[in-house]
C-alpha cells in the first residue's frame, strides 16, 4: 500500500496520479511526489532522489506537459515557492506563483510591462525556463535576475538576464535540462495606470478565449512556429501572407498543419483542434499514446508537403 514518507521538513508521497497535475488530464502515476514550498524542502527532496538513485522532474503548472501513460519512475518535485513582493518597480516573485496571480499583483500595484501575458497559463518558473512569450512580448524582456538551485552541487545560483541565455522559447535552464530548479525571479516593470493595465490584460485573455480550444483539456501549441528562414524557398511566396513577427518573422505552424489537411484529425481520444490546429486536444479520454500518434502524423505530413521539420514546443515526461 502507498505510504507517505517524511524526510526532514518535507513530505514525500508515493504513487501519486499525475493526470490531475497536467492541464491535459493525461498521465500515469509518479513513483514519488513532493510539493516543496521553500528551498529547504527542495533540498530535502533532491537529496531523497539522490539517495534512492532516482531521476527527478520539476513540475510547474503542468500546462506544457505531455505525461506518459506509464507515469514517472522517479521523484516529481512540484515547485511551490510563492513569494510575491514589490519594491518600487521591481517585483520579486517565487517560481510557483501562477502568471495569472502575478498579473493581478501588477494591476494592484499599477505596474506595467507584462500585459502581453494576459491569459498565459502556468507558473513563473515554467515561463522563465521556456522564455514564454506572446503578442511580441517575452518574459525575458522584463527579467532582471533569476535564482536557481543546482541539484548536483546543491548550491543556489543567481544570474542576471544575460547569463540566463534567453532565446526563442529557451534559456540556460532549459539547456541544462532539469539540472537547475528555478526558485525565483526579479522582474523590472514601470509605473502605469491600473485601469489601462487591467484592460490590456483582459484584451489578451479575450483574444485567447476566442481562438484557443479552451473547451477541451490541452497544453497549448504543440509545435514551435517556424522561423521563416527555415521555410524552403519554393514555399516562401505561398506563406508570405501569414508571416508574423513573434518575436522574429515566423510562419504559424497552425497554418501549415491546416494546409496539410490535418485540421480535425482524430486518433483515439485526441484530436488536432478544428479551432486552432497547432493544439492537440483531449476529447475526454485521450491517452498519451493517442497524442503521441497525432504528433508523429502531423510531423510526417507537414514534412511531406513542405519539407519542414516541426520542432515540439511541449515537454514530455
Ligand atoms: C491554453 C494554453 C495557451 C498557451 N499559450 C502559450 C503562449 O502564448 N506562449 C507560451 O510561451 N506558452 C504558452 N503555453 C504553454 C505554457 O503555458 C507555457 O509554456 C508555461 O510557461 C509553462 O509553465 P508551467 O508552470 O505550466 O510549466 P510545466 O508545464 O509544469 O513545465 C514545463 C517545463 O518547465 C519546467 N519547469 C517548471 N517549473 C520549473 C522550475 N521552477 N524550475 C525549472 N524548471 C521548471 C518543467 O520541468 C518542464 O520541463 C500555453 C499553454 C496552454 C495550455
Amino acid at each position: 500500500m502507498a505510504k507517505d514518507i517524511q524526510i526532514a521538513s518535507v513530505k514525500i508521497l508515493e504513487g501519486v496520479p499525475l493526470d490531475r497535475y497536467s492541464n491535459y488530464r493525461i498521465g500515469g502515476p509518479a513513483r514519488y511526489f513532493c510539493d516543496a514550498t521553500n528551498e529547504e524542502e527542495i533540498r530535502a527532496a533532491v537529496l531523497f532522489a539522490r539517495e534512492q538513485k532516482l531521476p527527478l522532474f520539476i513540475l510547474g503548472g503542468g500546462t506544457n506537459l505531455l505525461i506518459s501513460d506509464k507515469g514517472f519512475q522517479g521523484v516529481i518535485l512540484k515547485s511551490s515557492l510563492m513569494q510575491l513582493e514589490a519594491q518600487g518597480e521591481t517585483v520579486s516573485v517565487g517560481a510557483g506563483v501562477m502568471v495569472a496571480d502575478l498579473l493581478k499583483f501588477t494591476i494592484e500595484h499599477s505596474l506595467s510591462g507584462l500585459e502581453w501575458a494576459g491569459g498565459l497559463p502556468g507558473t513563473v518558473g515554467g515561463a522563465v525556463r521556456g522564455n514564454a512569450g506572446a503578442f511580441r512580448g517575452e518574459i525575458k524582456d522584463r527579467i532582471l535576475s533569476v535564482e536557481s538551485f543546482d541539484i548536483q552541487t546543491l548550491e543556489t545560483i543567481s544570474r542576471d538576464n544575460v547569463a540566463c541565455k534567453f532565446g526563442y522559447r529557451s534559456s540556460i535552464f532549459k539547456e541544462k535540462d532539469g539540472r537547475e530548479i528555478i526558485l525565483s525571479a526579479k522582474i523590472r516593470l514601470e509605473k502605469g495606470d491600473a485601469a489601462k493595465i487591467a484592460a490590456a490584460i483582459q484584451e489578451k485573455i479575450n483574444y485567447r478565449l476566442e481562438r484557443h480550444p479552451m473547451e477541451y483539456p490541452n497544453i497549448g501549441s504543440t509545435f514551435k512556429n517556424v522561423d521563416l528562414n527555415l521555410v524552403p524557398k519554393i514555399w516562401r511566396d505561398a506563406v508570405a501572407k501569414v508571416v508574423k513577427v513573434d518575436p522574429f518573422p515566423v510562419v504559424p505552424t497552425a497554418y501549415l498543419i491546416s494546409e496539410a489537411g490535418l485540421r480535425g484529425t482524430q486518433h483515439g481520444g485526441a484530436m488536432v483542434s478544428q479551432k486552432h490546429p497547432n493544439f492537440i486536444v483531449n476529447l475526454g479520454n485521450a491517452t498519451a499514446a493517442d497524442v503521441e500518434y497525432l504528433i508523429g502524423a502531423v510531423k510526417e505530413r507537414v514534412y511531406e508537403k513542405y519539407g519542414i521539420r516541426l520542432e515540439e514546443e511541449i515537454q514530455r515526461v
